[in-house]
């Protein structure tokens, strides 16, 4: 009923030389079972775009402003995202969180902005290792919830990714068993808020070192409907597998 993405995030890596993976990728992976989403840095959005027009790849950025236009220097709007070809956004990611001191109202208020646009939002949340041995990882979680995700979310313009801030770019993965109480304790809460169509339709990534060799075993948590990848993004060779783990 929830059709798998997968969905990668470049983060600041990448110039044009990195195009050729969306070609190899696109070429390996031509008519998917899953929904495959590339994230890359802003500047390589249109071109990304172009280079995935005749293909299933999806592209998306990896965050946007409140604001619909105006004196913002630096910032990049949902209809500029649009406009190159984006067809999803990635909001509150731990590092956005952390480096530019987003708090959920912040995100809340783009996703806001991001959905009015037409844009699918993959908000992300996640605790702190400190957070996580304090045993506050569902209160952190249930915070994050009410907090960043807006009152218009569907099961078409929302997707969440759970990533332990911990796990990411580390190495370090939760158990499955972990995974699994979050996920479902996320799908509880959005049944409660939004309904249970719209809290059963709202997909849930895991993200976190997610890679070939861990793929498979993670996607068969309940509640996983795909992952949110960084470093094995980078290269077709590694998320290929990842893909084909999710089909
Ligand atoms: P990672 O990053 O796969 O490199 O751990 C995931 C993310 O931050 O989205």
């Amino acid at each position: 009923m929830r059709r798998k993405l997968a969905a990668g995030n470049w983060k600041m890596n990448g110039t044009s030389a990195a195009l050729a993976e969306l070609n190899t990728l696109a070429s390996i992976h031509p008519t998917p079972d899953v929904d495959i989403l590339i994230c890359p840095p802003a500047p390589l959005l249109s071109r990304a775009a172009d280079a995935t027009a005749q293909s299933q790849i999806t592209i998306g950025g990896q965050d946007c402003h409140a604001a619909v236009s105006g004196a913002h220097t630096g910032d990049t709007s949902a209809d500029m995202l649009l406009d190159a070809g984006a067809t999803a956004v990635i909001l509150g990611h731990s590092e956005r969180r952390e480096d530019h001191d987003e708090r959920n109202e912040d995100v809340r208020a783009k996703a806001r902005t991001a959905m009015n646009a037409g844009l699918v939002t993959v908000i992300c949340l996640g605790e702190s290792l400190a957070q996580r041995v304090a045993a506050n990882t569902l209160d952190i979680i249930a915070g994050q919830m009410s907090g960043s995700i807006p009152d218009q979310a569907t099961g078409e313009n929302l997707v969440i990714a759970y990533e332990p801030i911990w796990a990411i770019g580390t190495g370090m993965v939760p158990t499955l068993e972990q995974i699994a109480e979050v996920h479902d304790f996320i799908r509880v809460r959005l049944e409660r808020r939004f309904g249970e169509g719209v809290g059963r339709s709202v997909r849930l990534l895991y993200g976190g070192s997610v890679k070939p060799s861990n793929a498979a075993e993670i996607f068969a948590v309940p509640n996983v409907d795909g992952a949110l990848v960084g470093g094995a993004s980078l290269k077709a060779a590694d998320f290929s597998p990842i893909i084909t783990a999710l089909e």
